[in-house]
């Protein structure tokens, strides 16, 4: 009897940890998906997605591009 308690203790604790990782992981999902949504661009309605400015002064800085760029070259420095 007292095996059989051991062996479902043992069983109920990584089982309750996957359960807690997977909320944490839903939940950095349901983040990414609203922070894409309020990042829409104005022109086109596409998701604006983090860029880095690759080169001249302000090489290295992000900002936020439209997903639709060289059709769409709408920017929107991050606040
Ligand atoms: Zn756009």
């Amino acid at each position: 009897m007292k095996v059989c308690q051991k062996i479902q203790s043992g069983r109920l604790k990584p089982s309750l940890k996957t359960h807690r990782d997977h909320v944490q992981h839903v939940n950095a999902i349901v983040e990414q998906k609203q922070q894409v949504k309020e990042n829409v661009c104005q022109k086109c309605g596409k998701p604006m997605i983090l860029r880095t400015v690759r080169s001249g002064s302000n090489q290295g800085n992000e900002f936020w591009g439209c997903s639709g760029y060289a059709s769409c070259r709408s920017i929107r420095p991050i606040a």
